[in-house]
């Protein structure tokens, strides 16, 4: 092992926020193997030493600057007046984030420009999401996805993170990993049966005709008539595959946005056998308002449970509804220790700057917790909302995405079973898509 010894000032030693840091840049699947940052300076084999302070002294190794943003002020501030520098370094141009905008730079030689430490710290801790204003927030109670600060930069499409980590390690002289980026697939069943009853279906039917597609009006009386249930794609969506997969359901809680799940089902039993056969892991996708409560958590993991015969340790919560830092403790508490519900709403992209699993920190206890978050990239409504709104085909759009983050990050979907429908009932098709990515 070869140890990277960061230089700093007493206080920066003990604080959590850059201790957590630091052991995510050494867990970075692509920091190199091998070597590990530490603040201890009685790990005397360092080759590499780094001094992370306001000026730069003479005869030292590497520089980092520190900003005195996230770690001295542990009082939480609005971060809405924040703003990103760029630095270009090989092809690569990377991202801070600064009070105060400024011109284009160069990395150069031996010096990192930006506070990388505290910039990472504010894109996988979350910290923008807590303490939230009433008024920057969407009807799930969280913050609005237009104010998230790597939407406000446009940035949100590039894994900020995952290149800050890979052009450091560089940058030291080490030789980081090129990664090709992994792919991973996920499901949500939010419901089982598209027409569970005639009013269901009426009220489907009013959705078309606001769209004004009176073909579909057609297509959805047929299917309603002809006792077709084609949220039943089970069969075409769980394959087999050497990617890993997850599949989360609701089983219905205390909220008017929740379907309170049949468990017998045929449909539902049925798919979770094959899910099982298929190599999914399974989990809990908790009903809306389960965010506030652990016993609503537990006791829809323990119905679940029930059905599949074993414990369920992950989650994905319905409408990706996750309140810092109450959905964390209560997840915590429930016994979950992967969840998978960061990612966008309403676009594609990196919403804590990475595509990689990580542990979560907790700001308001200045704690590493129990959980590992399993970023969510692309969901399946996200590619349909964004071709809508752009005029664009839904593959090139995929494409275009997947092809500038080829490598160095992870790219995770989640397709709703209900997806193929829901697409063709708005014009779409995305059936071809999901081949494509299942057996590219
Ligand atoms: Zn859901």
């Amino acid at each position: 092992m070869t140890y990277i010894y960061l230089k700093t000032n007493h206080e920066l030693i003990n604080n959590p926020r850059l201790q957590y840091v630091i052991e995510y840049i050494n867990h970075h699947p692509v920091w190199p193997e091998g070597y590990l940052i530490t603040t201890n300076n009685l790990l005397s084999n360092h080759q590499i030493c780094i001094e992370y302070s306001k000026e730069r002294s003479e005869n030292i190794n590497y520089f980092v600057p520190v900003s005195d943003t996230f770690f001295k002020n542990i009082k939480h501030f609005s971060t809405t007046s924040l703003q990103s520098g760029q630095y270009h370094y090989k092809e690569f141009t990377l991202f801070s984030i600064e009070e105060n905008r400024k011109e284009e730079a160069f990395l150069i030689e031996n010096t990192f420009g930006f506070d990388l430490f505290e910039t990472i710290f504010f894109h996988i801790s979350r910290y923008e999401e807590y303490d939230l204003n009433v008024y920057d927030c969407d009807f799930r109670g969280m913050l609005e996805e237009q104010k998230h600060f790597l939407v406000r930069e446009t940035l949100e499409q590039i894994p900020v993170v995952d290149h800050i980590v890979y052009c450091f390690a560089s940058s030291l002289g080490l030789s980081p990993s090129k990664l090709k980026s992994k792919k991973s697939m996920s499901h949500d069943i939010d419901h089982i049966k598209k027409f569970g009853s005639f009013s269901k279906f009426l009220r489907l039917q009013g959705g078309v005709v606001k769209r004004m597609n009176a073909s579909k009006l057609f297509v959805q009386t047929r299917q309603y008539f002809t006792n077709t249930n084609p949220y039943n794609t089970f069969d075409e969506l769980l394959i087999s595959d050497d990617m890993s997969k997850y599949i989360f359901y609701l089983m219905g809680g205390i909220s008017k946005y929740d379907v309170v799940a049949d468990v017998r089902d045929e449909v539902f039993l049925n798919s979770i056998l094959l899910a099982k056969k298929n190599g999914y892991q399974i989990g809990i996708h908790p009903g809306f308002d389960s965010t506030y409560s652990v016993d609503q958590i537990c006791e829809e993991k323990k119905r679940l449970e029930m059905v599949i015969g074993e414990e369920v340790h992950i989650s994905r919560n319905h409408f990706l509804r996750f309140l810092f830092p109450a959905t964390l403790e209560n997840l915590e508490s429930a016994g979950i220790t992967m969840d998978h519900s960061l990612g966008y709403r309403s676009r594609i992209g990196f919403r804590c700057g990475t595509g990689f699993p990580y542990k979560i920190y907790n700001v308001a206890r200045e704690m590493i917790t129990g959980i590992k978050v399993h970023p969510l990239i692309v969901m399946d409504q996200c590619l349909i909302t964004t071709a809508i709104s752009t005029h664009q085909d839904i593959e090139v759009i995929h494409d275009r995405f997947v092809g500038k983050n080829e490598y160095f990050t992870m790219i995770s979907y989640n397709f709703h079973n209900s997806i193929f429908d829901f697409a063709e009932m708005r014009g779409f098709e995305l059936k071809t898509l999901y081949q494509k990515i299942k057996h590219r």
